[in-house]
């Protein structure tokens, strides 16, 4: 049973969850009415047969627009996980969160939108750590398809999510590090 005052955790996924491409999900907290809320990703998805004429989609921030976003968190620089970020800036302006590569590609695709004097990009080294009070992101090392993979552990008064976002197991990666385990383990 819940009431208008109590804490509660709250997942939100507007893109990307249970589909292919177009990553934008949120973590809420806070009583209903007074949110605080922290984005990870914001990507794109392409068009295909079924969307004739369209290149590009993005997902619909309207949720969150106008709400108490702390941080967007961004976990690896694939498209469809940062490639919306020059579109949808705009509507849910907040400091923005990468490691080094992905941040590197975050500021071309700033800079493209001619956005990079109104963001703040903050880069987090590989299994750094993010206060964004209630929430604390730690950046946990993943193996996927391109440098600096990375899972999210988001610690917060109510219990703590593992955040996977893109990725697989694989003891020889042909770029970066191997699945942090102990980092892992250490959660479960
Ligand atoms: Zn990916």
């Amino acid at each position: 049973m819940t009431n208008e005052t109590q804490n509660e955790l709250v997942f939100l996924p507007l893109g990307g969850s249970n589909e292919v491409g177009m990553n934008l999900n949120a973590y809420g907290f806070g009583p209903e009415h007074d949110r605080k809320w922290i984005i990870v990703d914001v990507g794109v998805t392409f068009g295909d047969q079924s969307t004739p004429g369209v290149d590009v989609i993005v997902p619909d921030p309207s949720f969150l627009e106008g709400e108490n976003i702390l941080g967007i968190v961004l976990t690896h620089a694939h498209e469809d996980h940062i490639g919306a970020l020059g579109w949808l800036f705009d509507r849910i302006k907040a400091p923005l969160y990468a490691t080094p590569f992905t941040a590197f590609l975050i500021r071309e695709k700033l800079r493209d939108h001619n956005l990079a004097e109104d963001v703040e990009l903050n880069e987090i080294a590989l299994g750094g750590t993010v206060n964004l009070d209630p929430f604390e992101v730690t950046y946990v090392t993943i193996t996927h398809s391109i440098a600096e993979p990375n899972g999210l552990a988001i610690k917060t008064p109510l219990g703590t999510v593992l955040h996977t976002g893109d990725w697989k197991i694989d003891d020889e990666p042909v770029v970066g590090d191997k699945t942090d385990v102990a980092a892992i383990t250490k959660l479960g």
